[in-house]
């Protein structure tokens, strides 16, 4: 019995698509989410003086921003990613922009120093005043001059770069049903199986259309550390929609004692059929006997 026949596969890519209220969204949440939370920013940099907790409140601002765009972005149904990273690259500088406003205006100890983020000049001069004389210091030296330019251009890059890349991210990655105009984001996995013999081989012969290639997969014993899992999004909307990801998992226990897991992925974003789905869970069924099907 050979229940997957040689078809035509199919990949899901996003359509592109950017609806005019998404964007206005994203614009709105951008102006109003980006100044309010880099004031805070500014402000915790400024009075928490212990550097380490500073890269962790810079790593948060970004993880903050990216949070409020790809929120937005998907209740916006926004799918064009090029789009979506502009506007995240945009508001990302503009963080960036409203931190240094922020943390100036504490250094003056004077909050009407905020009208400033109307005069970039001004705000760039600033900074390089403050580039002369050093702004903290640690271990005894007050980093001045070009290593601390250094330093701000790290702390932007993580600013800019982290939060489009995470707003960019957390919506690519997720299939989106365009016949329900709804995300297809209900995960789950169809199961865990033995290591591929051959991943390459595996999804050249899927690509191709060949899905008895999927026949090769028998459930994983319960103490295997490397597994193949075939990862499901599904639209709830119409159960019709569903996108398989077949990656490769090995779990190593390092030298903390806990569990390092690595996953590579094998195929990504194949389009499933519900009976096509209906045979790959059957495959995650144990074997009922050992006669031959
Ligand atoms: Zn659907």
């Amino acid at each position: 019995m050979n229940e997957f026949g040689t078809t035509t596969a199919k990949f899901y890519r996003h359509s592109g698509r950017a609806p005019i209220l998404g964007l206005i969204l994203i614009g709105l949440a951008g102006f109003i989410a980006v100044p309010i939370l880099g004031l805070i920013y500014g402000v915790l940099i400024r009075v928490i003086p212990f550097i380490y907790i500073n890269v962790f409140i810079v790593i948060g601002y970004a993880y903050a921003v990216g949070f409020v765009l790809s929120s937005v972005a998907k209740y916006g149904k926004v799918r064009n990613m090029v789009l979506l990273g502009l506007a995240a690259f945009f508001f990302g500088v503009l963080a960036d922009y409203v931190g240094w406003v922020s943390w100036l205006a504490v250094v003056a100890g004077d909050p009407t120093f905020l009208i400033e983020f109307f005069f970039p000049m001004d705000i760039l001069y600033f900074i390089t005043v403050i580039a002369e004389e050093g702004a903290w210091t640690i271990s005894g030296t007050t980093p001045t001059g070009g290593f601390l330019y250094f330093i701000w251009f790290i702390e932007a890059c993580m600013v800019i770069g982290g939060s489009t890349y995470l707003t960019v991210t957390s919506l690519s990655e997720t299939p989106f049903c365009e016949d329900s105009d709804a995300w297809a984001d209900k995960k789950s996995q169809v199961g865990a199986f033995a290591p591929l013999k051959n991943p390459a081989q595996f999804k050249q012969a899927v690509t191709q259309g060949n899905f008895s290639a999927f026949n090769e997969l028998k459930p994983a014993r319960p103490e295997d550390m490397h597994f193949t899992t075939l990862q499901l999004y599904e639209c709830v909307q119409c159960r019709n929609f569903y996108v398989l990801n077949v990656n490769d998992v090995t779990v190593t226990i390092n030298n903390k004692g806990k569990a390092d897991t690595k996953t590579r992925s094998v195929l990504s974003n194949l389009i499933v059929t519900p009976h096509q789905l209906a045979s790959l869970r059957r495959l995650a069924e144990p074997p009922p006997a050992p006669a031959a099907a």
